[in-house]
């Protein structure tokens, strides 16, 4: 039997307007996991004006940062309380193995610490303007913010936006996924038991439909979107016809690039997990390989060797590598790799589904590396979204740059060399948001400001550069 569970509006519990529900499944056994309300554009619009009230209330409104700084602790703190049934919960709807998702858990609870430790310094600045004015400004919350987000990371993304929300004053609304809502809405039981107002954090379960409810919504004070360029680009012209402004993270197709002098081990561990995490489904997933030609061969081969011996399974057996979200997704990747043999590239490994007795229903892929491809192809260029490595040779560090910057996406870049002055070089030459260099993703990001340069998007999410987001700058002007 599923679990079933209603959505949270305005400190309310409750069903769709027409009690519709859908289920969400494990994409290990397509079993269903629960089934939850099928939000529409009426219920977007009960919880958009239940956020406003709750903004617009006494309460909130004479909230202390203080305050709000100690609830987003106890948050924290809650979040703890339920840590292995969250985990258990987000590795059964994602798929991913359990260890990455107490991963996960562990972040979100570090996300609403973070920004529990800034809701009370969140300062304005004075201008000296002449003798007789005093002139400061202050940095007030837009009001009701909407956070859609997608099923790659559900808790994370969703905490890395309320959370910078909540603490500087906003109330939200929340849009998960359609193939994972359940940890939304653990989150929202969570928040009431931490002591939130009602309203200031509301749920809505649908699929696309309630985000573009949500999107086009007028009385949404600014948009949170993380998915694809696809629907990015709806979503911001949505925001356009309202005037509202909207944060975009939007994927991408990050380049690992290896110099003959880096520490070979160290970069064929790191670029290994960068494509196996979450089964390449991260926007930053290093997905393409450059490899300096002289180490070329040899570093193919022992990255053959290590995603040979990944384990893949169930996500609560704790393999390495667990399934792809869904039948869609998978065929997307299947579709590259039909593209792939089309275009007579090399398929070093992988390419092709896994099947798993225990588990037939499964959607799982083999880990996959792919080279001898054109740098103009689409497997090149577009994001695939599956453990697949696009690899690629390169003869100078001019080559390698113009290759690293090669696509329309720029999120992320790894740098792999033991040379100081080159890496430095790199890092400034590298059109992309966020610049490794002898790792990649080190230290989990919640206080590193992460967004992307050109289709991957604009705005920064994480550290202090998300307040930005959820503020609004006013200018005070006073003449004595
Ligand atoms: P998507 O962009 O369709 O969905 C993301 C979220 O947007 C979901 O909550 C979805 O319900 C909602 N949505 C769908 N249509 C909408 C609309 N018209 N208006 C407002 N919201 C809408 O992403 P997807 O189909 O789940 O994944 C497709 C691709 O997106 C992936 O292959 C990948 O390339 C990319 N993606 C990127 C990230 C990232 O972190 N940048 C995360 C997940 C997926």
């Amino acid at each position: 039997m599923s679990q079933q569970f209603k959505m949270l509006i305005g400190g309310e519990w409750r069903n769709s307007v027409d009690n519709e529900m859908f289920a969400t499944r494990n994409p290990a056994t397509q079993e269903v996991i629960a089934e939850v309300p099928l939000g529409k554009q009426e219920d977007i619009d009960l919880a958009v004006k239940a956020a406003r009230k709750a903004f617009e209330s006494c309460e909130w409104q004479e909230f202390l940062p203080y305050d709000r700084g100690k609830l987003l602790n106890k948050t924290a703190e809650v979040i703890r309380k339920y840590k292995e049934e969250l985990a258990k919960f987000e590795s059964l709807d994602t798929g991913k193995p359990l260890f990455q998702a107490e991963g996960d858990v562990e972040a979100t609870a570090r996300y609403f610490e973070y920004y529990a430790g800034v809701a009370d310094k969140i300062l304005g600045e004075t201008i000296p303007i002449s003798h007789d004015v005093i002139d400061y400004t202050v940095r007030e919350p837009v009001g009701v913010t909407a956070h859609i987000v997608p099923w790659n990371y559900p808790l994370q993304i969703m905490a890395r936006g309320t959370a910078a929300a909540i603490a500087t004053g906003n109330t939200v609304v929340i849009k998960p996924a359609e193939d994972t809502p359940i940890t939304a809405l653990r989150l929202g039981a969570i928040m009431e038991e931490a002591g939130w107002p009602k309203g200031v954090f509301n749920v809505v379960t649908g699929y696309g439909e309630a985000g573009a409810a949500l999107s086009n919504h007028p009385d949404v004070d600014h948009i949170t979107f993380t998915g694809s360029v696809q629907t990015g680009s709806t979503v911001m012209q949505s925001a356009a016809r309202n005037i509202k402004p909207v944060t975009l993270e939007l994927g991408g197709k990050s380049p690992n690039i290896v110099f003959a002098d880096s520490d070979q081990e160290d970069a064929i561990n790191a670029v290994c997990t960068a494509i196996i995490q979450n089964a390449g489904q991260s926007c930053s997933a290093g997905s393409r390989l450059l490899i300096e030609s002289s180490i070329y061969d040899s570093f193919i081969e022992k990255l053959k060797e290590k995603m040979e011996e990944i384990t893949i399974g169930y996500g609560l057996n704790n393999p390495d590598l667990g399934p792809i979200i869904s039948e869609r997704q998978l065929t997307q990747i299947e579709r590259f790799m039909k593209v792939a043999k089309e275009e007579n590239a090399r398929i070093v490994t992988g390419g092709a589904r896994k099947t798993i007795a225990e588990y037939p229903n499964g959607f799982f892929f083999k880990p996959t590396i792919i080279d001898q491809v054109a740098a103009d192809s689409t497997l090149a260029q577009d994001e695939i979204f599956g453990p697949v490595i696009v690899a690629f040779r390169f003869e100078s560090e001019g080559e390698a740059i113009e290759l690293a910057n090669g696509t329309d996406y720029g999120l992320v870049a790894g740098i792999w060399t033991s040379e100081i002055k080159r890496a430095h070089r790199l890092g400034q030459k590298i059109r992309a948001g966020q610049i490794f260099i002898n790792n990649y993703g080190v230290a989990g990001g919640v206080s590193m400001p992460f967004g992307g340069y050109k289709k991957s998007g604009f705005g920064r999410e994480k550290g202090l550069e998300a307040l930005n987001n959820y503020t609004q700058l006013k200018n005070v002007a006073i003449k004595l």
